[in-house]
C-alpha cells in the first residue's frame, strides 16, 4: 500500500497529528484551526475546551484522508471496462493476485474511482484463481456467485480475469463479428457422447459429451423419444473444404447463407452439437423444431448445461436463422442463469454487440 501523507494545513505541520492528550503547542494549535482563523473566528486567547474541540476536528480529518486515499488505492486496482478484459490467463493471473504489482502501482489520481459492485473481488478470490488455474470453468462460475453473478461482473466490466475470446473457456462467444483466435484453434480433448445415436465423427469435449448423454438418457425417460447426434466438433480445415464448396459453386454471398466461415463456427470449440430425432431412425436436423424431442430441447435443454444458441426471431443479433437443433454447451450454471433471465442470445447475455454479419 501506498504510503498516504495528509495534506499540509490539514494534520498540523507536515501530516503530525498531535494526540489529544499530548502537550499542544501554539504553533500545532495554529495549524489545525487554520481555516476558522481565515474567516476572522481565531482569538489571540482561545478557551481550552475550543482547543479541545479544535484539536478533535482536525484528528478525524486526518483519519478519513487516510481512509479515502485507502479506498482509492484498493478501487483503483479495478478495471477500466470491458475494454480490458484480460487477453490471456497470464494477464489474468497477473491482474488477480492478490497484492501483485497492480495492486501497488496504481496511481492515486485523484480521479473519482468508478463504482464498484463488488464483483471485482472475485478475480482475487482464491478459489476463482485455483479454478481457472486449474482449467475448472464451472467451478469458476460457480465461485463467482452462480451464474447470474458471473454474468452480472462481466457485463459490469468488472472481471477482467474472464475472456469472452478465450477458445478454451467455456464462456467463449463465437460469431461473425468473434471469429475465434487463432482461427484454426482445436479443443484440447474431445471424446465422442455415449450412449446415443451418433454420425462417427460426432465429438465433443469431455463435459459437453456427458451432458449430452445426461440430456438424450432424459428425453427418453420423460417420454419424448430418441435424440440422436447429427454434428458436433468440426475442425478447422473440414470447415474450410465445406465453406469453399459452397464458394465455388454458389459464389461467396449465397455460401455466407449456407455455412460459417472457417475460424467463424460454434463447431470448431467442441462445445456445439447438431441434434436430431431418431425415432425411427434419425430424421434431418431441419425437421427438429417441429417434433416431441425438439419441444422439450428448447424447454429442458438448459437443465443439462445447453443453450439453444439460434432462436426464431433473433436473426438480427445471431446473424442465423434460427436452428432448434444447434445447441451450445455452456455450462449448468450459466445455462440455468441464461434460462431464469429469460435471454435468447449469448450476446445479449454477456452485453456484447449484435453479430448479424461479417
Ligand atoms: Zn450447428
Amino acid at each position: 500500500m501506498r504510503n498516504v501523507q495528509a495534506p499540509h494545513g490539514l494534520g498540523g505541520q507536515n501530516g503530525r497529528v498531535p494526540h489529544p492528550d499530548q502537550p499542544i503547542s501554539r504553533r500545532a494549535a495554529r495549524a489545525a484551526v487554520a481555516a476558522p482563523r481565515a474567516r476572522g473566528a481565531w482569538k489571540s486567547k482561545v478557551p481550552l475546551r475550543v482547543r479541545w474541540t479544535a484539536f478533535a476536528i482536525a484528528f478525524w480529518a486526518v483519519a478519513a484522508i487516510f481512509a479515502v486515499s485507502a479506498f482509492s488505492l484498493s478501487g483503483a486496482r479495478g478495471p477500466g471496462g470491458a475494454a480490458s478484459v484480460a487477453t490471456s490467463n497470464a494477464a489474468a493471473a497477473a491482474v488477480a493476485l492478490p497484492g501483485g504489482a497492480d495492486a501497488t502501482a496504481a496511481p492515486a489520481t485523484g480521479l473519482p474511482v468508478p463504482a464498484q459492485t463488488g464483483a471485482a473481488a472475485r478475480c482475487d478470490d482464491p478459489a476463482v484463481v485455483a479454478a481457472l488455474a486449474a482449467g475448472k470453468d464451472e467451478d469458476v462460475v460457480t465461485a463467482f456467485g452462480g451464474g447470474a453473478a458471473f454474468r452480472g461482473a462481466v457485463v459490469d466490466g468488472v472481471a477482467p480475469c474472464v475472456d469472452l475470446g478465450d477458445p478454451h473457456r467455456l464462456w467463449v462467444v463465437v460469431d461473425k463479428k468473434r471469429p475465434l483466435n487463432p482461427l484454426d484453434v482445436e479443443p484440447s480433448e474431445l471424446v465422442a457422447p455415449a450412449d446415443m445415436q451418433r454420425t462417427v465423427d460426432g465429438r465433443l469435449q469431455p463435459t459437453a459429451a456427458e451432458a449430452l448423454t445426461a440430456l438424450v438418457a432424459a428425453a427418453a425417460q420423460e417420454g419424448v423419444g430418441a435424440i440422436g447426434l447429427n454434428s458436433a466438433y468440426r475442425s478447422f480445415a473440414s470447415q474450410t473444404r465445406t465453406y469453399n464448396g459452397y464458394v465455388n459453386s454458389l459464389g461467396r454471398d449465397a455460401a455466407d447463407q449456407q455455412s460459417a466461415r472457417p475460424g467463424f463456427s460454434e463447431h470448431q470449440t467442441g462445445l456445439a452439437t447438431d441434434v436430431a430425432a431418431c425415432d425411427s431412425g434419425c430424421g434431418a436436423i431441419e425437421s427438429f423444431g417441429g417434433t416431441r424431442q425438439g419441444a422439450w430441447v428448447a424447454a429442458n435443454a438448459w437443465r443439462f448445461g445447453y443453450i439453444v444458441r439460434y432462436e426464431s426471431g433473433y436473426t438480427d443479433i445471431t446473424g442465423y436463422e434460427a436452428e432448434p437443433w444447434h445447441l451450445r454447451y455452456v455450462g449448468p450454471e450459466l445455462a440455468k442463469a441464461y434460462h431464469d433471465g429469460g435471454f435468447h442470445t449469448l450476446e445479449d447475455f454477456f452485453g456484447l454487440p449484435a453479430a448479424p454479419g461479417y
